[in-house]
């Protein structure tokens, strides 16, 4: 059945001008986008976004980086989404991804690591309310 999940080309990727190959391999791969939109978003809308990871170490450095420029948001649609990008990004850390990945091939570090992608049913349906209005997403 249809799923959806949400998905950034995060700032070190738009930055380095990856956002059409990224979309070229999230195309590939068959999925459909349902609502896109590039946006420069605040330190206070990265927190917020990233609310469950404040209590670790990188929690300010990776708020300040996804603020640290232009990225590209948007809502994904495909039979078993949720699993199926996250297998196409990669491990977090570029380094383990796997070849034909993402990550493999566009990301710098740990932290700049090209795209996020939702893990879980919760969290794609809290990550979509967050970005999107509900007209957004006909
Ligand atoms: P993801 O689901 O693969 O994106 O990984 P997580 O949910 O664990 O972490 C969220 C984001 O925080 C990652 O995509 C990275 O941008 C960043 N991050 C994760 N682990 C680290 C780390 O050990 N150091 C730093 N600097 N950033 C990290």
């Amino acid at each position: 059945m249809a799923q959806r999940t949400f998905s950034i080309v995060k700032p070190d990727a738009v930055r380095k001008g990856y956002t059409g190959a990224i979309l070229a391999e999230i195309d590939k791969a068959g999925f459909q986008i349902v609502s896109l939109k590039k946006q420069h978003i605040s330190v206070a809308q990265a927190q917020g976004f990233y609310a469950v990871h404040k209590e670790r170490p990188f929690f300010n450095d990776l708020c300040a980086f996804m603020a640290s420029g232009p990225l590209v948001l948007m809502v994904l649609e495909k039979d078993n989404a949720i699993l199926d990008l996250r297998k196409l990004m990669g491990a977090t850390n570029p380094a383990n991804a796997e070849e034909g990945t993402i990550r493999k091939k566009f990301a710098g570090s740990i932290q700049e690591n090209a795209i996020h992608g939702s893990d879980a049913e919760e969290t794609a349906a809290f990550e979509i309310g967050y970005w999107f209005a509900g007209y957004e997403l006909l």
